[in-house]
């Protein structure tokens, strides 16, 4: 017997499955990362093609499968709209789902990240404030237990003068131990990338408030180099994760961080 269900997600990705079908990957909000044939999806004619394109947020019924699903029915919540028309807005967008891709298990039932990647989209729509794609990153790590820690040095646990982040260890460096950390830094896991990083006190201040309780006032707050610092900061860490740099942020690196 066939057994059907109803869920919401956001479609991360899609790919071509022989002539005219399409394997959609979303991020549901009650079975985790769902694999799913949409049949006919690539004909002009069919009443998916819109529907299921990367950053479509929608509503489906799907029968489950062994290994993938098939979309049955398909309705739009919201295609964000703002964010497909701005180049920006896009990148982040993309990166963004990109991550979710990474991060989300298939079949396993994880309602905060589809809820935090909602709330993210819906804040990009809004306004393009530099700190929605960092700290949706810097939140996602948390959520999958990998929060940096920010509370003192991660070598020697000092709380005062910390200046730096050690991105393998992910955590701040105080002064003395971002000397000695940075005296060896040359080469880390996918390239001749430093695993340290300088941090001023404002950009200290900024990742605490996103990984505690001041996430509105550091997306009000941040801008200029000061978002800079926190957008690499934010990459890098998601990056060390990933095993490789954030694809859809690769053509504006020089923008975005
Ligand atoms: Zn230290």
């Amino acid at each position: 017997m066939k057994t059907y269900y109803k869920d919401k997600a956001v479609v991360l990705k899609t790919y071509r499955l022989g002539e005219t079908d399409r394997i959609v990957v979303m991020a549901t909000e009650l079975h985790g990362k769902v694999r799913a044939v949409a049949k006919g999806i690539r004909k002009v004619t069919s009443r998916f093609t819109s529907r299921l394109e990367p950053l479509s947020h929608v509503s489906l019924m799907c029968w489950q499968g062994k290994d993938l699903d098939v979309v049955t029915q398909v309705e739009t919540i919201d295609n964000f709209r703002i964010c497909r028309e701005d180049f920006s807005r896009m990148v982040k967008a993309m990166s963004m789902l990109e991550v979710v891709d990474h991060f989300q298990q298939e079949r396993m039932a994880d309602p905060g990240v589809y809820k935090m990647l909602i709330g993210a989209l819906g804040a990009l729509t809004k306004a393009d404030a530099p700190l929605i794609m960092p700290a949706f990153f810097l939140k996602l790590l948390a959520l999958e237990g990998y929060s940096p820690k920010v509370d003192c040095c991660i070598r020697c646990s000092a709380k005062e003068l910390l200046v730096g982040f050690d991105f393998e260890s992910a955590g701040l460096l105080c002064k003395r131990c971002l000397e000695v950390e940075s005296s060896s830094d040359n080469v880390n896991g996918y390239g001749p990338r430093r695993k340290t990083t300088p941090l001023s006190s404002g950009a200290v201040q900024l990742v605490s408030a996103i990984l505690g309780t001041g996430l509105g006032w550091a997306l009000n707050c941040a801008t200029g180099t000061l978002a800079d610092e926190v957008a690499y900061l934010a990459t890098r860490a998601v990056e060390h994760h990933l095993g490789r740099p954030v694809r859809s942020l690769s053509f504006v690196k020089e923008l975005v961080i």
